[in-house]
């Protein structure tokens, strides 16, 4: 087993806003860059459902 490896964060496949796919990781940890619209979001984990 190896400990410590860093978890895998999910990238999303498209802008929330725009709907392209033309997205980059931010300078922020998660955090993402449309190239398209110019937007910068922040993806976090709210809660599991229920
Ligand atoms: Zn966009």
């Amino acid at each position: 087993m190896s400990a410590g490896s860093p978890t895998p964060h999910a990238q999303p496949f498209y802008c929330p806003y725009c709907g392209e796919q033309d997205i980059r990781p931010g300078e922020e940890e998660r955090t993402y860059h449309c190239l398209r619209c110019d937007r910068l979001w922040e993806l976090r984990f709210r809660k599991l459902g229920g």
